[in-house]
């Protein structure tokens, strides 16, 4: 073993630091240190559980008392490694997080894993659902086929058709075990060996689940798609996700909405965008055109001298808002199509036109190009 460092400047603290301090500087460390915070170092897991030793030990009177007076020589119990700090008040890292943090989940579960005491938490399952614009807009409702681990039918997740209550730990699935060390009573749970945690022991094994007591199975489920949902947005159905170990919650799923894209309607946050596209003919005297909504066909006026990138704002044809009222805004956009294969009669007749015309013709056009385009996109 690599040569311990001092479990004060581990914390960086001075040997008086209170209680309150330890805690702080421990809570402060390990978010930054903690291995899933750093994927990419593989010292991190080492250094952080460094701390959550120092943490351990200088966090409980008794066994700063001892640390303070032996240093890392304290004589040890018969425990694996390290300080007997555990038991009932630190039942492993995982625990020390969900007291610090809260919510263990959103540290991930690949750092702590095998190695946790109590039963875990049942795994997330992800599935993708694509949808089409105009689904996103009124919502939509989908079946999904989700493979899940779940207990077995048969034996109620047992993994026999007939046991018995373990002996060994009367049912409870975990034994206490005291011990006297020179820093006291020690109480210690673990998994019951004899049940392998599950509390009871298996006469005769369930042929379903060939005794595991779980099995893998394609749920079908109906989700219920809220309109205004935006591509890439996740939904959690808490629970339906894997079964967790007996007296932990199953995980949940999460589903990533995919939404197509559409051939006529794009879309800007709450709003959408149709390009129309007029000739110049059109442009210059107006026209009235029918241009595709959510809600079907609708009529727009073109007014005489529109500019390319002009925009019409079709009021509350956009969108539906996610969770508020309202809707957005249809935002036509036009385009104006200048000719580019001219017969010889359209080109004597665009030089007349031109030498009828002067700067007044061109008068009063409003703002630049970029101008009207900046207004189309927010
Ligand atoms: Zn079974
Ligand atoms: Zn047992």
């Amino acid at each position: 073993m690599a040569t311990k460092h001092d479990y004060y400047e581990v914390l960086g603290l001075s040997r008086e630091a209170s209680e309150a301090e330890i805690k702080k500087s421990y809570r402060r460390l390990a978010r930054s240190h903690h291995p899933d915070a750093n994927p990419n170092d593989p010292g991190a897991e080492e250094r952080f559980k460094e701390l959550t030793e120092a943490y351990e030990v200088l966090s409980n009177a008794d066994s700063r008392r001892a640390y303070d007076t032996y240093g890392h020589q304290v004589p040890r119990g018969g425990g694996a490694g390290g300080y007997p700090g555990g038991g009932e008040q630190f039942g492993g890292f995982e625990d020390i997080f969900e007291a610090f943090f809260g919510d263990r989940s959103s540290f991930g579960s690949s750092f702590f894993g095998s190695g946790s005491r109590g039963p875990s938490r049942g795994g997330d399952v992800e599935v993708e659902v694509d949808i089409s614009l105009r689904e996103a807009a009124f919502g939509t409702e989908r079946e999904v086929n989700v493979q899940v681990v779940k207990n077995c039918s048969v034996c109620d997740g047992v993994g026999g058709t007939e046991s018995h209550t373990c002996g060994t730990c009367g049912g409870a699935g975990a034994v206490r075990s005291v011990r006297e060390s020179i820093l006291g009573q020690m109480v210690t749970t673990q998994p019951c060996s004899a049940c392998g945690g599950r509390g009871r022991i298996i006469d005769v094994s369930c042929e379903n689940c060939r005794g595991s007591g779980r099995i893998s199975e394609i749920e079908t489920r109906n989700l219920r798609i809220p309109e205004g949902i935006e591509d890439g947005m996740r939904l959690r159905v808490s629970g339906a996700g894997h079964v967790g170990e007996a007296g932990a919650p199953s995980g949940d799923l999460y589903v990533t909405i995919k939404v197509s894209e559409d051939e006529d309607l794009m879309r800007d946050g709450e709003d959408l965008v149709h390009r129309l596209t007029v000739n110049v003919v059109e442009a210059a005297l107006g026209t009235e055109r029918e241009i595709p909504t959510l809600n079907g066909a609708s009529e727009v006026r073109i007014e005489p001298g529109t500019q390319p990138g002009a925009t019409l704002r079709l009021r509350g044809e956009g969108m539906p808002r996610l969770r508020r009222r309202g809707r957005g805004d249809l935002k036509v956009v036009v385009d104006v199509l200048v000719p580019t294969r001219l017969s010889e009669e359209q080109r004597e007749l665009l030089e007349k036109f031109d030498a009828a015309s002067g700067h007044e013709t061109y008068n009063g056009t409003g703002g630049s190009f970029f101008d009207r385009l900046r207004g189309v996109f927010r």
